[in-house]
């Protein structure tokens, strides 16, 4: 029997279980660029131009590798419309009597993939279990099973236990599980920030590159983003050099330095991604696998290239973060997509696709997403996300935001992360407390501030920081719902304890605020 095995776009890996079940010398690959699905959410032009560099470049390592690859290109005449019509045809035309895939990442496809395919196509569809990830949805879901509260700390133990990662036995190396008190500091220029790697560019990337540039970016286009600078790696190889630069020049300092946000080095040049390791996009499209990328961090540990806090904060970022957001999202679809436990009914301002504000932190968190298809975690945590939750703003509206201006965007990372922990609203199951913050932690975390316009020393002024006012009149709106929640007690204290007056005037400011969301 002749299969057709079809690899989709975030499945670029050689070790991919569909394609080890496969036979190159009987089956068929397909792979393609389909309009529906490059279009249906309006990604950022540099994200579309990755992937479809990325899979074209694929496709020829598997056919140097004895495969036979069907490529149907977007800018192909014949080109189909749907996913599911470019499978039918290729199924006929190459005398194909079955499906072969791997389970892909997002719930709508998947599930018609699973109730519908077979059916319609007239074949057996086989879905393989995506074993790139460590934690399997139904191993994630006997682990959520029964507990009152998922916690990540506990399932991120059991990663290292799973994986060995850090481990001495069953005892974590250096005696703790988790180091990240000593890490989160402000940056005042102590270390250089490594300068950005950049990447020659061959004939697949210039067509690609072209393709994109005429049929998503330009004035026109509701495709947001810059296409150049284009930086990002589109082949493994490329992947492989932008790990181990990570691995020399940025690990060492990740994890002292992951809550800090700078706009300039101490030579005044850019330096938005500090000394993260830009490395998601890989990840989530397969260029590299996380447990490779695990074990070239723990190397370097046990290399002396990087302290223990460091490596232990970034494979928890890996085995612990993605791998938990992931467990969340299959567990819970498709009911958590529809969350929004603090009724947030208002529209998400208009800046967040035009990028400009008088916020500064707000403007530079745009700025370096629409340049780069990129902002580092604090900054889609802590600024543009903390905005989201203190102004009430609907969960799916900033969610589509979230999945259409980052590189490294899917539904299944994107959604627990953007409704679940910043928005916090599936109701605390992702986390124990909302990440609400004042203007004061941004002020603290950035050099931001210093070039703004608002005041982050008041909260009650024409000219108050918009942060510090909502922050308060978020908390107060929802006290019903926090209050009780002892990590949060101390912030209803402070509260409680202003002067009448001071309430009065700051959540005027706050309502001020929200009436001119426009215009801040
Ligand atoms: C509102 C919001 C939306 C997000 N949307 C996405 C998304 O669409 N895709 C995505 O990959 N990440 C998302 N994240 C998580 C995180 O911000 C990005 O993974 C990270 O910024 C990617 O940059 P990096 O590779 O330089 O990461 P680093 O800071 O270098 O971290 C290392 C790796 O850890 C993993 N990681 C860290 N935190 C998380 C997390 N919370 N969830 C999943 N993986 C994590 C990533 O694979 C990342 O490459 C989101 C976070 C927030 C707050
Ligand atoms: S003052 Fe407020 S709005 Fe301005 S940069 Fe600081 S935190 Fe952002």
């Amino acid at each position: 029997m002749k299969y057709l095995g079809l690899i989709l776009a975030d499945q670029l890996s050689s070790s991919l279980a569909s394609l080890r079940a496969l036979n190159p010398q009987r089956d068929v690959l397909l792979m393609a660029e389909v309009a529906e699905e490059a279009t249906y959410v309006a990604h950022h032009v540099q994200k579309i131009a990755l992937l479809f560099s990325a899979i074209r470049h694929f496709a020829e390592e598997l056919r140097r590798a004895g495969w036979t690859v069907i490529y149907r290109p977007l800018d192909a005449p014949d080109n189909d419309h749907s996913l599911l019509d470019v499978v039918r045809r290729t199924l006929q035309e190459q005398h194909c009597s079955g499906l072969m895939l791997t389970r892909c990442g997002e719930y709508r496809l998947q599930t018609a993939m699973d109730n519908q395919w077979s059916a319609t196509l007239g074949v057996p569809v086989s879905v393989f279990e995506d074993d790139r990830f460590i934690c399997p949805p139904a191993d994630f879901a006997h682990w959520a099973a029964g507990r009152k509260q998922l916690r990540m700390e506990y399932f991120y133990r059991d990663m290292r236990r799973k994986t060995g990662l850090l481990m001495d036995g069953d005892k974590p190396v250096g005696g703790q599980w988790n180091f990240d008190a000593d890490n989160r500091a402000a940056y005042k220029g102590e270390v250089p920030v490594p300068a950005p790697l950049s990447f020659s560019r061959d004939a697949i990337d210039a067509e690609v590159l072209a393709l994109v540039s005429t049929r998503f970016a330009g004035p026109d286009n509701r495709h947001p983003g810059q296409l150049q600078p284009f930086r990002w790696a589109t082949t493994r190889k490329q992947a492989l050099t932008a790990l181990q630069h990570f691995i020399q020049h940025r690990l060492a300092h990740f994890g002292r330095y992951q809550d800090a946000m700078v706009s300039h080095n101490s030579l005044g040049e850019r330096a938005d991604f500090m000394f993260h390791s830009l490395l998601s996009p890989y990840l989530n499209c397969g260029l590299l696998t996380p447990l490779e990328v695990c074990k070239a961090a723990e190397a370097a540990y046990y290399h002396g290239q990087a302290p223990l806090a460091a490596v232990e904060g970034f494979i928890r970022q890996i085995i612990g973060w993605r791998e938990y957001v992931r467990g969340i999202y299959w567990a819970f679809m498709p009911e958590y997509a529809g969350r929004n436990s603090q009724h947030n009914e208002r529209a998400l301002p208009w800046f967040y696709w035009t990028g400009k504000t008088q916020m500064h932190c707000m403007s530079e968190c745009f700025r370096t997403t629409f340049a780069n298809a990129y902002a580092h975690h604090i900054q889609r945590l802590m600024v543009t996300g903390n905005f989201a939750l203190l102004a009430g703003i609907r969960p799916q509206e900033i969610c589509d935001w979230y999945l259409a201006v980052y590189a490294d965007a899917y539904d299944w990372v994107e959604l627990p992360n953007t409704l679940g922990m910043m928005m916090h609203a599936d109701g605390g199951l992702l986390g124990s407390k909302p990440y609400c913050a004042s203007g004061s932690y941004i002020a603290r975390q950035s050099d931001y501030c210093g070039h703004c316009r608002y005041n982050v020393k008041t909260s009650e002024q024409p000219d108050s920081c918009p942060f510090n006012s909502l922050y308060w009149h978020f908390l107060i709106r929802h006290r019903g719902q926090f209050a009780a929640n002892p990590r949060m007690a101390m912030m209803y204290r402070s509260y409680d304890r202003m002067a009448p007056a001071k309430q009065q005037a700051i959540l005027a400011r706050a309502e001020h605020c929200l009436i001119h969301l426009e215009t801040l």
